[in-house]
């Protein structure tokens, strides 16, 4: 069967950085996947105004989905600027209805920026929102609710770790080695970060970081390369493991 997944992250290239490889897998299997990010990633530059560099964001978060197939969309808000309230669930509630996933994949509640932490919770709210026929989103030509709240996993923070450096296990990682290669093109679509990546986190080359990060998360189940997952299993959200399912012997669980 194939599955709706969407990967709901704060900004472009978050996807590809923590969730590339995995994509890039369900595609190759027939699903149909869509990356979104919250903002167009305005603040991610010292050189070009708001406007311009969210334009040239665009079309690289676009670029880099098209490699595996996906579509992209960007929801329209504004980097730090991400706040959980009311109009910004419904917006995201909106959101899903429109795309109707089956799987939503987002940011880990816990991870190092303000617009990761309340991107999750937006979507786990909306999640649930998204399938109450009375909660109105006020969006022109509203999608109708969905039948159910969807499955709902949270990709790695950035590092795999808290604000403070405490390790957040996944429940399970993924094996993205035959997909590295496709993960690195992916990311390499984000030219324009390399620059601003180095000014402003200090990282030489954004590939070879990735790279790094996506080798630490293997170890941690015996994988070359890897990208954990947690399953968000409160009531009353779906706990069957659908997306483990799709992924079948690429899954190996963890100890969390
Ligand atoms: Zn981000």
């Amino acid at each position: 069967m194939s599955l709706r997944i969407l990967c709901l992250h704060a900004h472009p290239d978050d996807a590809e950085i923590l969730a590339g490889g995995t994509l890039a897998l369900l595609a190759e299997r027939g699903h149909r996947v869509a990356i979104a990010s919250m903002t167009a990633g305005d603040c991610g530059s010292d050189s070009h105004r708001p406007e311009e560099i969210s334009d040239i964001r665009r079309t690289e978060a676009a670029k880099a989905a098209a490699l595996i197939g996906a579509e992209y969309h960007c929801l329209g808000f504004h980097d730090l600027v991400i706040f959980n309230d009311d109009s910004s669930r419904r917006r995201v509630t909106a959101a899903l209805r429109k795309h109707r996933p089956d799987i939503i994949l987002t940011a880990s509640p816990l991870d190092y920026h303000c617009d990761h932490e309340a991107t999750s919770l937006l979507v786990r709210d909306a999640c649930f929102a998204c399938s109450a026929p009375n909660y109105g989103t006020a969006a022109f030509g509203p999608g109708p609710s969905l039948p159910r709240i969807p499955h709902l996993y949270f990709v790695d923070p950035i590092e795999g770790v808290d604000r403070d450096g405490r390790p957040q296990t996944p429940h399970f990682v993924v094996n993205v080695g035959a997909m590295m290669e496709m993960k690195k093109r992916m990311l390499a679509s984000h030219e324009s970060q390399r620059a601003w990546l180095q000014r402003q986190h200090g990282i030489d080359d954004y590939i070879v970081q990735m790279t790094e990060w996506t080798r630490n998360r293997g170890a941690l189940a015996g994988l070359e390369f890897g990208e954990g997952f947690r399953h968000y299993t409160g009531h009353p959200w779906p706990s069957e493991p659908v997306l483990e399912e799709a992924l079948g012997a690429e899954v190996v669980r963890t100890k969390a």
